[in-house]
């Protein structure tokens, strides 16, 4: 497991290990052995599947792309996460990530474990008759560690419902008369997709920083004023004020967390910049976000990057370069592009007070420290961005069903879900001086601990 992840829960092992009300059956040699045994379960993943799918292009050329499914832990429920197609996935990424999805669907008491799948391509660069082949190819090489109560997929960065249907549909020919509608969630819904699993993600991260910043606050300012905790200052400071907003990233997260701050009307909060792989817009009034989103659903998901392009749009903003929104002058800064965004080298230059993470590990652990230190709030990814994979658990539940919720049903139930988590962290976050995210990582660890020594998997 790569670094930060490893480290946080080594740590949060170590919170709970001297924690009294923690498995108190369990004393001396036996507890030590048993939390040696959850260090090394939690650490390494039960399996790693890689192959080199081969692969007949259009052009006649024939290639051997390498592609992973990593599957991290299912103690709490088949194999879950995201397939990412992106140059830059390597095995140790992909081991991290799935060990992201196994902590994340603990906190959220999502019935999942964790996994996480990567192809190394830029879907960019291919033509959609090369990406269905390489989705089906996927399938076939990983087909017998797949399924609906094995390992269930999702989209990630670099896909979405498109390669969900291709795979899924791979899946179905491969296994005839076997159940397959739940084989791969966040499919479009004409193929068996939950209403609102698209927005989901961006809907989620949204609704985390608002509810932690307005309803949570709000209801409990009187004990929160009185406590040392930074984020309670931080967000009881910035409350009748109108926050500005610097989105990174305008895909399927960063764009939907623009809209919904776009449309809020509990909290006076402006998005003032967006950037994407590109460009970064800025405008100090504030941007127009459903003309953008217009703009960027007829132009391949890319923001405008000229004058002209803005002003036949009616659009005033200032064109800046991709990195200025890391660092702009706002009060809060949603990271919805990729890991490692912020690191030790441009850490010190972030002005923004509260930090929410859309994408995964979009902060290394040399910047949380550093961030952290400086008092800026960081609303972690497994608490943030979890929206995804809880629309995916209803999309499953509903192809086993087969009956559909309506779109509202599915926010609310949603919402309902997100906001139990932070009832239930919160307090304890509030009343100690752990960070909110080491506080999400002991919650979770907590969780898959307890389930794990019931199940006799800790000798
Ligand atoms: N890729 C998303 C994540 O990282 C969603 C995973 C899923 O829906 O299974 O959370």
């Amino acid at each position: 497991m790569a670094s930060q992840t490893g480290d946080i829960v080594q740590q949060s092992l170590d919170t709970l290990m001297e924690e009294p009300s923690f498995l108190p059956q369990v004393q001396e040699e036996q507890r030590k052995q048993v939390f040696q045994s959850l260090a090394a379960i939690l650490s390494t993943p039960n399996k790693i599947n890689k192959a080199f799918l081969r692969v007949a292009l259009c052009d006649g050329k024939v290639l051997r792309i390498p592609a992973f499914r990593v599957q991290h832990n299912d103690t709490l429920g088949p194999y879950k996460g995201g397939i990412r197609f992106h140059e830059s996935v390597n095995e140790d990424e992909v081991i991290n990530l799935a060990a992201l999805m196994t902590l994340k669907n603990a906190l959220h008491d999502v019935p999942f474990g964790g996994g996480k799948g990567g192809v190394v391509l830029n879907p960019r660069s291919y033509p959609e008759k090369d990406l269905y082949q390489i989705c089906k190819k996927y399938v076939q090489y990983f087909t017998d560690v797949l399924g609906p109560d094995k390992d269930i997929p999702a989209p990630d960065v670099g896909t979405s419902e498109r390669e969900m249907d291709w795979m899924m549909a791979e899946y179905k020919s491969i296994h005839p008369g076997k159940p397959y509608l739940g084989s791969f969630t966040g499919k479009s819904v004409v193929s068996g997709g939950s209403l609102g699993r698209r927005e989901a993600t961006g809907k989620g991260v949204y609704f985390t920083f608002r509810y932690l910043l307005h309803d949570f606050i709000k209801d409990n300012q009187s004990w929160l004023s009185s406590g040392d905790n930074v984020f309670a200052h931080t967000a009881l400071d910035h409350m009748d004020k109108h926050l500005t907003i610097a989105v990174q990233g305008f895909g399927n997260v960063g764009s939907v967390a623009a809209l919904e701050a776009y449309k809020c009307s509990f909290l006076h909060n402006k998005v003032v910049a967006v950037s994407d792989r590109n460009v970064t817009l800025y405008s100090e009034e504030g941007l127009d976000i459903p003309s953008l989103i217009d703009y960027i659903s007829s132009h391949r998901g890319d923001l405008p990057t000229t004058d002209e392009q803005l002003q036949a749009l009616g659009i005033s903003a200032v064109i800046k370069s991709r990195e200025e929104v890391l660092t702009m002058d706002v009060d809060v800064l949603i990271l919805a592009a990729l890991e490692d965004q912020l690191h030790k080298d441009n850490a010190d230059q972030v002005k923004a007070r509260i930090i929410v993470e859309g994408a995964n590990a979009p902060i290394t652990g040399e910047a949380d420290q550093l961030l952290s230190k400086k008092g800026v709030v960081i609303i972690p990814d497994i608490l943030a961005n979890a929206g995804g994979v809880i629309v995916s658990y209803f999309e499953w539940l509903q192809d086993r069903e087969t009956i559909f919720y309506m779109e509202d049903e599915v926010y609310k139930q949603l919402f309902a879900k997100m906001q139990k988590t932070m009832v239930s962290i919160l307090p304890a976050y509030f009343a100690d001086p752990l960070p909110l995210r080491q506080n999400c990582y002991v919650h979770a660890v907590r969780k898959l601990s307890a389930s794990l020594y019931r199940q006799g998997k800790l000798y």
